[in-house]
């Protein structure tokens, strides 16, 4: 669960991170249902974010589905990826409560759900360094026929599956997942055609002692500023954590695959850009401010999250809604509910969140 949160430990988001406003409706209720803080983007562009990072609502959800579980007698094996174990870590030794809620064991289940992960250590990711890389595997094969099932290292769950849900970006699952019967090449060449949204990009989040750039004029919007080159930065947003505890900017990054340190890279195109905005006109020039703090992700070598588009695709066009028949296979026990397959906000956290409710609903029909 939850492969594009990604946070450092001060809550900036690595991944996936805005609410669009007006069109999260079903993401920010889910969140607030979780007793989780939205707060609005500095600057008042019309989007929140979550108080503590996105990671923290898969985490609040996991919890979540583990006891609703317990009450309704339902067995759940429930594994976050590693980066969001270590989150939930952090806040259970906080609230000095069970950090061991991967599992748990009713009396009597009726049946067993379980979630497969597939995250690994990513040296791209430096605030995750020394993190240790989990055990399970990714879902590799995947048959309709219960007793063919396999999944590799996980083999309790080799005979019981009932129904699956692949939330798995689609152009991926069709990539790494072997499925039998295979499914109609139609599907096939669909999934594969969905770009993987943000996937071939990565984040640099820079933590300043003051936020610069809310010092330059008004007509200086740094989200929407051009960041001169060569480098790898696309974009840059204000990612200042709630009530501003620590001022963050964030630089989208999409480096070429032969680059060399992108990190490096799009580090002194935001302090050439710095200087350029802030020494406008004085001599001698002032000196671009320091970063105190710098931390990264790549999801483009992720490969648990991203894989090349197929020849004559883009890896970086919007996901748009794919025919709802794409989503269901196997006479309604397959369904592939990540983001991408949503109908609605395809490709954004809203749709992750309208992608998966709608199979959960669907298959619970089996149940
Ligand atoms: C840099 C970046 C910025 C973004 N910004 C925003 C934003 O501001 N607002 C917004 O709404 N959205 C944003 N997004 C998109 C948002 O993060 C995604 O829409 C959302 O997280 C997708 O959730 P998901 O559960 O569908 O898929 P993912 O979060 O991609 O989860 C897929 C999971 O599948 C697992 N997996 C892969 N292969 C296998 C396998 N074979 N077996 C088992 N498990 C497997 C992965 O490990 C992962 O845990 C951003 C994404 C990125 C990368």
């Amino acid at each position: 669960m939850g492969g594009r949160a990604a946070a450092t430990s001060a809550g900036v988001d690595l991944g996936g991170s805005w609410f669009f406003d007006g069109a999260a409706p079903a993401a920010s209720a889910l969140a607030q249902s979780l007793n989780l803080t939205l707060f609005p983007q500095p600057g008042g562009g019309p989007m929140h974010r979550l108080a503590s990072g996105l990671p923290a609502f898969i985490v609040a959800l996991q919890r979540s589905i583990v006891k609703q579980a317990r009450t309704l007698e339902i067995e759940i094996v429930c594994r976050l990826g590693w980066r969001l174990e270590r989150v939930q870590h952090l806040q259970s030794s906080g609230e000095g409560e069970d950090g061991g809620i991967a599992s748990c064991e009713p009396a009597a289940p009726r049946m067993r759900l379980t979630f497969v992960r597939a995250e690994s250590d990513d040296a791209g990711d430096d605030d995750a360094a020394g993190i240790p890389w989990a055990e399970d595997g990714p879902l590799t094969h995947l048959s309709s026929a219960p007793s063919a099932t396999a999944v590799p290292q996980d083999r309790e769950w080799v005979d019981v599956m009932q129904t699956a849900l692949i939330a798995v970006p689609p152009r991926l699952a069709a990539t790494a997942i072997t499925f039998e019967p295979a499914l109609d090449r139609g599907s096939i060449s669909e999934l594969l055609a969905q770009p993987i949204w943000m996937g071939a990009t990565g984040k640099v989040a820079l933590t300043y002692a003051t936020p610069w750039w809310r010092e330059l004029p008004a007509h200086y919007d740094i989200h929407a500023m051009r960041v001169p080159g060569p480098g790898p930065v696309i974009q840059l947003m204000d990612a200042s954590t709630h009530n501003d505890q620590a001022f963050v900017l964030v630089a989208f990054v999409a480096p070429q695959p032969s680059a060399g340190d992108w990190r490096e890279a799009a580090v002194a195109q935001v302090a050439r850009l710095a200087q350029t905005l802030l020494g406008a006109g004085s001599k001698p020039r002032v000196a671009p401010p320091a970063p105190r703090d710098i931390h990264a992700k790549l999801w483009a070598t992720d490969t648990n999250i991203f894989c090349p588009a197929p020849r004559g695709l883009s890896d970086y066009g919007h996901p748009e809604p794919l025919d709802p028949s794409v989503a269901v296979h196997y006479n309604g026990r397959l369904h592939f509910c990540a983001s991408e397959m949503a109908s609605v906000a395809p490709g954004y956290i809203e749709g992750a969140v309208n992608a998966g409710s709608l199979a959960a609903r669907a298959a619970a029909a089996f149940f």
